[in-house]
């Protein structure tokens, strides 16, 4: 059932005629039994790098000395590069990052018990077939991630595997078997020491995952060790007519809801988070939470500045959490005016539209029929005002600043201020967004008024 594509065949061969035994390994091996594309195929041998290397090159092909410390060197065949590793079984990792030592050794069986999950350690080549030593194709049967070897011990090694599997849970909608769960949860503190890029890297890919929210209920008390931000989440009853589900729980629905790129599956996990610490009950025992989403906004920009991601990145997620619950008809002016509000970003107002859909989707199917079809009209809206070419940001308009200067606006903050209540004016229809038609406007009513004040 398992192909290899011509190259990774091609360089197999290479090493094998030179008296070399190599096997494609982990993450090709796994998703080839899913019957899933693999991007990368890693390839684990018996040759040490410099071999490995010199058998490469002398049948023509490029090599990269990417991480001979651990043995690794990638390979150029034909249009695709390979990471050739000798087979290893790592030392101890005393920092929970790094092994403080690899030895090599001396078959593929050894090389597989030092990875992470079963269904990652298994090994493949056309001759020999599939070598599974830990059960990892009845696992894959069975939908479950489990540690090889004692797993207390297998995430004490290394913490970054706990995101792994937590990930691996949402790509592929697997359970974490119990014990390996234990493992998670007893070594969960050892997190604090993986950098916050790697641990990014994990989360992101968990959030992108086609099970996403369900790892993130079932593996909440794993994850509270990078987004304590959680816990509060959990169990948190809204107490509305609106929701039938905890805070957590309505907020995986969501991340599941909005489709599957960073910017909506991040603002999803955000969106609600301040909830808990705004809510209050009336006399009639219905809860409330007044400018939640505000509250969020601070808890947001929190988390995404521990992990490290681009303040450009961060504007934009905050911009959809701030706004994820204003009100915003499906009318061409209310939709310019938000697109004004976005800094006229008509990716992020797409994604808005996104954010609500999935929002809506994840309350009381009692009321959100009209709330997803709100949100189908303002993405109809947004689409047909970008076709037509409208203005909605300042940019658009056909006077700018200078010109706004020119006509006596003083120098300073009155300009922005001059230039946004012409946007309004074009939106509203006030005014055409014709220059002399707006040097009219603004000496009518940006100058004139400052002058009659
Ligand atoms: P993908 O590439 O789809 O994210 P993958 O399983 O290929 O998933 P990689 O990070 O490419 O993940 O790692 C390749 C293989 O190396 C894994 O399948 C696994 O066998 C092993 N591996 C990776 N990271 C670890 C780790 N932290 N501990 C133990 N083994 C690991
Ligand atoms: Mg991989």
């Amino acid at each position: 059932r398992i192909e290899l594509p011509e190259d990774a065949l091609a360089l197999l061969s290479i090493l094998d005629t030179a008296g070399f035994e190599a096997w494609a390994v982990g993450g090709f091996v796994r998703d080839a039994l899913l019957g899933r594309a693999c991007s990368d195929i890693d390839i684990a041998c018996s040759a040490m790098w410099a071999d490995t290397k010199r058998v490469c090159e002398r049948a023509g092909l490029r090599t990269h000395e990417t991480g001979v410390a651990h043995g690794t060197i990638t390979v150029i065949c034909g249009d695709s590069a390979f990471e050739v590793t000798t087979f290893r079984s790592d030392g101890q990792y005393k920092d929970g990052r790094h092994p403080d030592s690899v030895s090599f050794v001396s078959s593929i069986e050894e090389d597989l018990a030092r990875r992470d999950f079963t269904i990652n350690a298994m090994a493949w080549r056309p001759d020999r077939g599939l070598v599974d030593p830990f059960g990892g194709k009845a696992d894959i049967e069975l939908g479950v991630i489990r540690a090889v070897g004692d797993p207390h011990q297998r995430f004490a090694e290394d913490a970054l595997r706990i995101l792994r599997a937590c990930r691996f849970s949402a790509e592929l909608g697997y359970a974490i078997e119990p014990c390996t769960y234990q493992g998670m949860l007893e070594n969960k503190g050892l997190l604090s020491k993986i950098s916050a890029e790697r641990v990014t890297h994990e989360l992101q890919k968990l959030l992108l995952g086609p099970h996403a929210g369900d790892a993130l209920l079932g593996c909440v008390d794993a994850l509270s060790a990078v987004l304590p931000e959680l816990v509060a989440m959990k169990g948190f009853d809204q107490q509305t007519p609106y929701h039938i589900f905890d805070v957590l729980e309505h907020t995986a629905r969501v991340v599941d809801g909005v489709p599957p790129y960073p910017l909506a599956r991040w603002a999803a996990l955000f969106h609600d988070m301040g909830k808990p610490a705004c809510f209050f009950k009336d006399e009639h025992g219905t809860g409330h939470f007044y400018g939640h989403a505000a509250v969020s906004v601070p808890i947001a920009r929190g988390i995404m500045q521990r992990l490290t991601f681009s303040n450009a990145f961060i504007d934009r997620v905050l911009a959809l959490v701030r706004r994820h619950d204003d009100v915003v008809p499906a009318n061409p002016k209310a939709v310019k005016r938000m697109l004004a509000r976005l800094g006229g970003d008509t990716e992020l107002f797409a994604a808005l539209c996104d954010l609500k859909r999935g929002d809506a989707r994840g309350q009381s199917p009692k009321f959100s029929g009209p709330r997803i079809a709100l949100a189908d009209d303002l993405q109809r809206t947004l689409e047909e005002i970008i076709a037509a070419d409208e203005a909605f940001t300042v940019k658009s308009l056909a006077i700018n600043g200078r010109d706004v200067m020119r006509l006596g606006v003083a120098q300073g903050p009155e300009i922005g201020e001059a230039l946004a209540q012409l946007l309004d004016a074009v939106i509203d229809g006030e005014v055409a967004n014709l220059a002399p038609d707006l040097e009219e406007y603004v000496l009518r009513n940006v100058i004139g008024k400052s002058f009659s004040k």
